[in-house]
């Protein structure tokens, strides 16, 4: 009796990590970004002290991974809407890794040099989850002195 109680339990161990197993594969879900700064329209500092104050939520069904910001120039007035080859001055790129379901963030580690051209910019934010789902916001902003 005893021994068909240990049985039981160890089925329902290994049924439990097998449907954990498949709920990760099947995990198309993306993840959600609320960009709270900078917001669209705003003017960032060219060569200010601090850097961008940058906020941003991200959320999850399963596990977040990592997030990346991108700024690039918009020169040319190009959207996201399609592919263009754009002209670029002051560029700026960087990863961070996170985890969890939820990640709030806030952080000044975006600089813009004192020599980046003034105009008009997207910044990008993208965020990819343990499964690979990636989703991305564009903001237009503008550099400024
Ligand atoms: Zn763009």
């Amino acid at each position: 009796m005893k021994l068909k109680i240990v049985f039981f339990i160890c089925l329902m161990a290994i049924f439990s990590i097998v449907l954990n197993s498949c709920k990760e594969d099947s995990d198309t879900t993306k993840p959600v970004i609320n960009l709270i700064e900078p917001a669209e329209g705003d003017a960032l500092q060219i060569g200010g002290e601090n850097g961008v104050h940058f906020e941003v939520e991200f959320s999850d069904n399963e596990m977040l991974a990592s997030y990346k910001v991108n700024i690039h120039s918009n020169f040319d007035g190009h959207t996201h809407a399609r592919a263009s080859g754009a002209s670029v001055d002051y560029e700026f790129e960087k990863s961070w890794s996170i985890s969890g379901k939820n990640a709030d963030i806030y952080h000044h580690e975006i600089t813009i040099p004192e020599n980046a051209t003034p105009g008009d910019y997207h910044l990008m934010v993208y965020c990819t989850d343990a499964a690979g789902n990636e989703s991305h916001i564009a903001v237009n902003v503008a550099l400024s002195h």
